[in-house]
């Protein structure tokens, strides 16, 4: 298949957008800039084009999608049973990376939810992907623009590297912003649950719902409601990664043990650290997640850094966990499902 590339600022202006939402409209597959990650969309009136989403992705097809939305009258046609914290979490959060689950209509397919009787929505805020989204009119079905098991992708190379001849448009606007997928709250059950952390965090999540009332482990990300686990390997890098949790000292101690073990082999070893661990690692390829205080740093690189060591062709890859503060919680989950679960707490 021949695959159109946009990149914006494009001069041709008018028919990207257009090219872009007709595609959409007859039933095509658009990769689309988000503020999380780029996202793949299929329109939710084109079964065929959801079903090609999974096939091109070789994504196993019990994993719901998420419907994007551009505004909030587009919910009532997916959901039912809306309750009013939903409308109050939408106000402050959307557009915004914030998923919620919800019981569906029935007029969803059931290629979009996999069969559950729920469907997760969100209304994503890169002018972009509105713009796309309003000229569409129609709630499109979007995963990360991927191939399954791979690192989601944050530029639009990314997308290409994945996606190429396999799709018919990619629109490519540079990095994406939180760089990390959306959080994912589930609201159908006794408790308000994240599914998947993400931007919106848990300290966000509180100043609604009041402290000590939605859970939030980093542990789970359910590929279906209440079965959360590790089914499958996840935004992986191709070489064997573990990640250390504990005191900094010790992490590097740790790290620095496995090196000496690694580099007379000969191995090449890429380690995901904090600045000020830059000069910690000797003999080892440093890459940098940015400030320990600040995580954000953290969720806007890590997967873009993991398709470096990729392309470097890295033997094995050590890192470094922030805390589970703030958008901590959600890159400490992405790098625990990227290593595997093999993760050593200290
Ligand atoms: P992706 O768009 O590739 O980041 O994947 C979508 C995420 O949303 C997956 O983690 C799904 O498990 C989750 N998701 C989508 N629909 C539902 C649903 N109805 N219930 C629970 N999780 C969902
Ligand atoms: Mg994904």
């Amino acid at each position: 298949m021949e695959t159109v590339i946009y990149r914006l600022p494009d001069p041709r202006e008018d028919t990207w957008l257009e090219h872009a939402a007709e595609t959409l409209q007859r039933g095509g597959l658009v990769a689309f800039p988000t503020e999380t990650v780029y996202g793949l969309g299929a329109a939710m009136s084109h079964p065929p084009a959801i079903r090609q989403v999974f096939t091109v992705k070789v994504r196993p097809n019990d994993n719901p999608l998420i419907l994007h939305i551009y505004e909030l009258g587009q919910l009532a046609e997916i959901a039912r049973e809306i309750p009013p914290v939903a409308y109050r979490l939408a106000e402050r959060f959307w557009p915004g990376p914030l998923t919620l689950v919800l019981p569906a209509r029935p007029e969803v397919p059931a290629e979009v939810t996999a069969g559950l009787p729920t469907v997760a929505v969100r209304m994503p805020s890169h002018p972009v992907a509105l713009a796309l989204l309003r000229k569409t009119g129609i709630p499109v079905a979007a995963p990360s623009a991927n191939l399954s098991g791979r690192p989601s992708p944050t530029t639009g190379d990314a997308v290409v590297e994945d996606l190429f001849g396999a799709i018919d448009v990619i629109i490519d606007a540079g990095p994406t912003g939180v760089g990390l997928e959306s959080t994912v709250l589930d609201l159908t059950g006794d408790r308000p649950r994240v599914l998947r952390p993400g931007g919106v965090t848990p300290e966000m999540l509180a100043e609604v719902f009041g402290p000590g009332i939605v859970e939030a482990p980093w542990r789970v990300e359910a590929q279906r409601p209440a079965a959360p686990g590790m089914k499958y390997r996840h935004y992986a890098p191709k070489a064997p990664m573990k990640v250390f949790a504990g005191p900094v000292e010790k992490v590097r101690e740790a790290i620095n043990g496995c090196l000496r073990m690694d580099l007379p082999q000969g191995k090449k070893v890429a380690v995901l650290g904090f600045e000020d661990s830059r000069d910690r690692y000797p003999g080892a390829i440093f890459k940098s997640l940015g400030e320990r205080e600040h995580p954000e740093a953290a969720a806007h690189r890590l997967f873009m850094l993991l398709r470096t060591c990729d392309r470097e062709h890295v033997d094995q890859i050590y890192g470094e966990l922030p805390t589970t503060q703030g958008v901590g919680l959600a890159v400490v989950n992405r790098l625990w499902k990227a290593a595997g679960g093999d993760l050593i707490e200290l």
